[in-house]
């Protein structure tokens, strides 16, 4: 499969740091890139365009946002459409990051509802789901994922169908008690909770759902990375932290 790898850089970097980054980046990922791994920069908004200039097709390299708001345009201060984010380069963007879900308190419902939006106006879509430290300790990983991942199969339209989605949507797993935390879930949590995303997939899409690539998300670095993309059903890594710094970023990748 396909593997991915992400840089999810949140609210750091003007347009100078992104580009510098982006550009230490772009020196050396074309030349060292195996075949069918993609690398994707989610910038902030303000430095989308500058990271879009520096990775012009350049091979393997996309950049995406980290947000936007499921309505063609309208009365919506502060938000930001798909076309807006098409229109400065975003080939991808991230639906339901736990930041967006439990900072900004967005539902399954909405991210749903988001997701579906933007792979209906041609943007790919990365997925996030994940419990929350409690959740886990209650025995609710099961009960989460599903919860999260029905609100958006059922919510898709009809013309939506299952083959329509590999290649265009990919899900981030992130349990939220390890992101930004230092605290890395172990190889057992990993394999488990991919195996029952991977079964969910399967479950709601039939075969297409073994094309969907999962990525792990949740404190990876340079010296964790390599032992969580060996594990099974693990499609890439959506990484946040130690993606800020290009040399970091880099020995992830090459991991
Ligand atoms: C993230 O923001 O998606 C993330 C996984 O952050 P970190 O790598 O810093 O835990």
């Amino acid at each position: 499969m396909h593997k991915i790898i992400a840089a999810n850089w949140k609210m750091y970097k003007d347009r100078t740091q992104a580009a510098t980054t982006a550009g230490e980046l772009a020196a050396v990922l074309p030349e060292i890139l195996p075949a069918g791994r993609e690398v994707i920069v989610f910038p902030p908004f303000t430095a989308i365009e500058s990271v879009a200039r520096v990775f012009d097709g350049k091979k393997g390299l996309a950049v995406g946002g980290q947000n936007f708001y499921p309505a063609p345009e309208g009365a919506f201060t502060g938000e930001i459409s798909i076309d807006m984010l098409r229109d400065v380069g975003a080939q991808w963007v991230l639906a339901g990051h736990s930041e967006r879900r439990h900072v900004f308190g967005e539902s399954d419902e909405l991210v749903a509802r988001k997701a579906v939006f933007a792979l209906s106006h041609g943007l790919k879509t990365m997925l996030c789901i994940g419990e929350k430290l409690e959740e886990r300790e209650q025995g609710s990983l099961y009960a989460v994922l599903e919860r999260q991942l029905t609100a958006f199969f059922e919510a898709r339209p009809d013309g939506m169908a299952g083959e329509t989605l590999p290649g265009r949507l990919a899900i981030a797993y992130e349990p939220v008690w390890a992101i930004g935390t230092g605290k890395v879930a172990g190889p057992g949590e990993v394999r488990e909770a991919h195996g029952v995303t991977r079964a969910l997939l399967e479950r709601f899409v039939g075969d297409s759902g073994k094309k969907l690539p999962i990525l792990y998300g949740g404190s990876v670095k340079p010296d964790n990375a390599g032992a969580l993309i060996a594990l099974d059903n693990v499609d890439g890594l959506l990484v946040g932290g130690a993606s800020l710094e290009a040399q970091s970023f880099l020995q992830i990748i090459g991991a």
